[in-house]
């Protein structure tokens, strides 16, 4: 499956790619994860890209497609691939397009996950992720704690609450969402390639993609 997941930060993108992931061995490609794993290892990338994930804002443009064009060559891809976070701009969307006629690749649809803006505000205030830049399972105090408090299920490093995910921080990403990203909601329409899915629950979501995509 070739698929881009949009949604607003906490729409559950994540979630829904790991179990689609599990259904064809598509690899999940979540742009975030990988800053934040260039982060921790401290590498140029991480340096340049952390002051702007601190911040909230979007890290440029001419970085993520370094990051994009490499991830999609490797041969992992060949299998399908679950866009999780990526492309959050126009000028990335268009890019992709480019290096996707490159590789001679068609995406098969654009998931965009509708959720309102107050559950997102509850879902990610109350989110906490693995530190573990080889894990980053995802947790949430109240529907989803791990078995120990603080400790990951999986791997057992500490989970905890990121930086960007304080209540000040979540509100300026979801302006930044609106400005930027939700103008590619009218992109793919006229690409031809949205799916508008708006199911409560992940595994709802899963669902109808699998209707109109896999099914
Ligand atoms: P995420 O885990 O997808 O919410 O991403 C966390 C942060 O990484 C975002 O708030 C941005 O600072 C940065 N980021 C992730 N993906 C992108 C992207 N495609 N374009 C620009 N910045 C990104």
């Amino acid at each position: 499956m070739r698929l881009i997941l949009l949604g607003a930060p906490g729409a559950g993108k994540g979630t829904v790619a790991k179990l689609l992931t599990q259904l064809d061995g598509s690899v999940q490609i979540s742009t975030g994860d990988i800053l934040r794993g260039a982060v921790q290892a401290g590498t140029e990338l991480g340096r340049k890209a952390e002051v702007f994930m601190k911040a909230g804002d979007l890290v440029p443009d001419d970085l993520i497609m370094g990051i994009m064009e490499k991830r999609l060559r490797e041969s992992d891809c060949a299998k399908g691939f679950l866009l999780d976070g990526f492309p959050r701009t126009i000028p990335q969307a268009e890019a992709l397009k480019t290096i996707l006629a490159l590789l001679g690749v068609q995406l098969d649809g654009v998931a965009n996950i509708e959720v309102p803006r107050q559950e997102i505000l509850d879902r990610l205030t109350t989110r906490r992720t693995c530190v573990n830049t080889q894990c980053q399972a995802i947790y949430n105090v109240r529907s989803q704690p791990p078995k120990v408090e603080g400790i990951c299920d999986q791997c057992g490093s500490p989970v905890v609450q990121r930086d960007d995910e304080t209540e000040a921080a979540i509100s300026h990403r979801l302006d930044i969402y609106n400005e930027k990203t939700t103008p590619l909601v009218d992109f793919y329409r006229q690409e031809g390639l949205l799916l508008t899915i708006t199911a409560p629950t992940s595994e709802g979501v899963v669902n109808a993609i699998r209707e109109r995509i896999a099914g």
